[in-house]
């Protein structure tokens, strides 16, 4: 890993590689593969972030599963706007299927909970949330998060799906914001 990366105007240091995640990976698909064993869960996964981690984790799935995608920002820049936009992408019949929620980072935790609200007012069996990264210091609602990779700071990360203004996305490693 270079020492130091630069993604428009900012500078970005190493943070979590590439190896420590794909351990956690595989350990939370453990967890998943033995908490929802015979349940054929529905993993619909938060784009454009959670593209990468959904790639990998469920391919540390073991057993039969659904994957679909929706797409719901609140994000802007290097801060939350705490904007919730449309859902788009929620097609599939929910009722009685077990949901696993995929996102890339929870943040304030509102996307999460406008997502979990909307998906159980279409009566699925369950819903559960998996996310990769979660900065518990930044959490503005209470949220249930029994599958988390890494607890982090309050600090504005790139990489493995994780973008700033749409760069980064590619970078194998999860990166953190240089201070200032
Ligand atoms: P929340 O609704 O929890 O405040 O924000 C969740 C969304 O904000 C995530 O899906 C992600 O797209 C974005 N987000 C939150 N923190 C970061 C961060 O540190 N880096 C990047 N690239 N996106 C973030």
């Amino acid at each position: 890993m270079a020492d130091l990366i630069q993604l428009h105007d900012l500078q970005f240091q190493p943070f979590i590689s590439a190896e420590q995640i794909a351990r956690r990976i595989a350990e939370l698909g453990q967890s998943l593969s033995k908490d929802l064993e015979g349940k054929n869960p529905l993993f619909i996964a938060v784009l454009n972030g959670a593209y990468v981690f959904t790639a990998d984790l469920l391919r540390a799935f073991e057993g039969n599963c659904d994957v679909s995608f929706v797409k719901l920002a609140s994000y802007q820049g290097v801060s939350s706007t705490g904007k919730i936009n449309t859902l788009i992408g929620l097609n599939n019949e929910l009722k009685g299927r077990h949901v696993v929620l995929v996102e890339d980072i929870v943040d304030s935790g509102l996307t999460m909970k406008n997502l979990r609200i909307q998906v159980l007012e279409k009566a699925p069996a369950s819903v559960t949330i998996v996310s990769l990264l979660v900065k518990p210091e930044e959490l503005q609602v209470p949220l249930d998060l029994p599958y988390v990779g890494f607890e982090i700071p309050p600090l504005f990360v790139v990489g493995y799906g994780m973008d700033y203004n749409e760069h980064g996305r590619n970078l194998p490693d999860i990166w953190q914001l240089k201070p200032s």
